[in-house]
């Protein structure tokens, strides 16, 4: 006979305790709690105009944006496109959006028009808000589908500008009690790292949680206070920027400064005039910093938190960035935007901070449960064992858009969300993200993560970037190549690099084949594009 045994699920929790998080209200309400504290703060500072706005003044604004929305005709359950680098008119659409119960969906400003009309029409927006370098991009799609466009820079033919739309202060508007905490507030693309971007659906309730999760409760996991100042240099358009900086940094009433695009002589300067305390980066920004012999630990004697997230950071990496930010905490969160975004944060930003390990992407966050499952079998795994990572709780996002089938696929009949992330918890309660599933090489049966290759090559000094990428192979089936960014002045060769490799991991994680680039592909959120050098590949033209 056959014994069938019921496997017990083995389900992890934050170290901190669960905290009562009221997520029964409008995201724009939960943002502005603390107005009677911070209302005379500073919160928002445009970093390029030195423009800032108080609290009470955001708010302000934030009612007119949402009174001028409704002007337009947009209401309840409509949504509004945002096409935008990071300004302050982002956070007024978005938040005036909110409080009149529409979504808005963020797209990047330098996607091709294509990109742009696909999600455009895909989320049926009614209004797209939008700046200079984007206008051309959309104002013949838009006028053909009877969609106004409003800009936030300038005059443009056809459009109208943001300031006419905001109109006057004192404006009432009676709306909030028809928003519903399940209306959908934001409608973000996933990056698009693995195929199409897929659009997401993330309530009012699933932020709210989201973001208390991370700086709520006596011991917030993410301490931001009022006294700190935020770097918002990430794109607002990706849910990282959005959720870890914006809305978290308002919770918290932290002052945010608003930079439109990476450049590290302007991220010094900014860091100095600002004292900025707190900053959220990616993995290339860090690498580059910390590669980067003009960038010295006094420029950076402000900050006492960087946050790296989104894409893999390395043990290595992380040891080196370190050297460069004696007094700061370096850490990492780990995010996916149908998990809200956040699934993990490190504790050692938490208010009373925990030993943390460096390579770790953070535990997971409190109110939430989060679970390791065997890929193929489904079972649920123990500590150090790698699988799936799956995540559970009021955060994630309610669907995906228009794609129920998908939903199904992603969410599982008991709430849980698989996130296509192959990692493990350790015995200390610390996540480790191995790789993607889709991206894990498989050489004769053996597991190969590029990301573990990719975090030791770039500890080579002469090597600037580096991706791993499968390569078919008649005896192995796959095999792991590279493609290097070699530093200025180097001439290191296929030969030593492979060595290099060679002598620091198992023989099947080898690399077969080298070839020399002049860029990694990524997006802005920091991510390998593995399928464009797939591509590049299949074209036989790999360089
Ligand atoms: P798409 O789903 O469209 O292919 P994407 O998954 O890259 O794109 P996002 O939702 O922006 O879109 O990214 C989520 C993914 O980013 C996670 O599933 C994970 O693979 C990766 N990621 C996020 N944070 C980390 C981290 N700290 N370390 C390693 N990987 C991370
Ligand atoms: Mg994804």
């Amino acid at each position: 006979a056959t014994t069938v045994a019921v496997a017990e699920e083995v389900v992890f929790r934050s170290k901190l305790p669960d905290i009562e998080i009221n997520n029964a209200q409008t995201l724009q309400d939960y943002c502005f709690a603390k107005m009677a504290e911070v209302g005379s703060r500073p919160c928002l500072i445009d970093g390029q105009t030195g423009e800032s706005f108080t609290y009470a003044e955001t708010a302000a604004m934030s009612r007119r944006a949402a009174a001028g929305l409704r002007r337009m005709g947009v209401g309840k359950g409509d949504v509004v496109m945002n096409l935008l680098r990071n300004c302050p008119e982002f956070a007024f659409s978005f938040l005036g959006a909110a409080r009149i119960g529409a979504a808005t969906t963020t797209a990047n400003p330098f996607y091709t028009p294509h990109e742009i009309h696909r999600q455009a029409e895909a989320a049926g927006a009614k209004v797209i808000v939008t700046e200079a370098c984007a206008v051309e991009k959309v104002r013949e799609f838009a006028a053909e589908k009877g969609i106004p466009v409003v800009t936030v820079d300038g005059k443009f033919d056809g459009c109208v500008e943001f300031r006419d739309v905001i109109g006057d202060l004192g404006e009432e508007l009676a709306a909030d009690e028809e928003v519903h905490p399940d209306d959908v507030v934001a409608l973000p693309y996933s990056s698009g790292t693995t195929g199409l971007p897929k659009g997401v659906m993330l309530t009012h309730r699933s932020l709210i949680t989201s973001v208390a999760q991370q700086v709520d409760g006596e011991n917030p996991n993410l301490y931001f206070s009022k006294d700190d100042v935020l770097l918002c240099l990430l794109p607002l358009f990706h849910i990282y920027s959005l959720n870890s900086v914006l809305l978290a940094g308002l919770r918290a009433g932290s002052t945010i400064v608003i930079m439109r695009k990476f450049d590290l002589g302007a991220l010094v300067d900014l860091v100095r005039k600002h004292n900025i305390t707190i900053a959220p980066f990616v993995p290339p920004i860090v690498v580059e910093i910390a590669k980067s012999p003009r960038v010295t630990a006094e420029d950076l004697a402000s900050i006492r938190m960087v946050m790296s997230g989104a894409a893999p950071m390395g043990k290595e990496l992380q040891d080196a960035f370190m050297a460069k930010i004696p007094n700061a905490v370096l850490g990492q969160g780990y995010g996916m935007t149908e998990a809200g975004p956040v699934l993990a944060m490190c504790l050692a930003f938490a208010k009373e901070p925990f030993k943390v390990k460096s390579g770790s992407c953070g535990t997971v966050v409190r109110n939430a449960e989060l679970k390791i499952v065997d890929p193929d079998t489904g079972a649920s795994l123990g500590r150090n064992q790698s699988g799936e990572i799956c995540i559970r709780g009021e955060q994630i996002m309610k669907g995906y858009l228009n794609d129920p089938e998908a939903t199904k696929n992603t969410i599982d009949e008991q709430g849980w969300l698989h996130t296509g992330d192959i990692g493990f918890v350790d015995d200390d309660d610390e996540i480790f993200i191995v790789d993607r599933l889709k991206e894990i090489i498989k050489y004769k049966g053996f597991q190969v993560p590029p990301a573990e290759l990719e975090a030791l090559l770039i500890t080579h000094p002469e090597i600037k970037d580096a991706a791993v990428v499968s390569m078919k192979d008649d005896l192995a089936g796959e095999v792991p190549v590279a493609f290097i960014v070699r530093t200025e002045g180097s001439e290191i060769t296929e030969d030593e690099i492979k060595k290099f490799v060679a002598k620091e991991v198992v023989f099947y994680k080898r690399i077969n084949k080298v070839f020399f680039t002049d860029s990694i592909p990524k997006n802005p959120s920091g991510k390998i594009l593995r399928k464009d050098l797939r591509a590049r590949l299949a074209a036989g033209i790999p360089d």
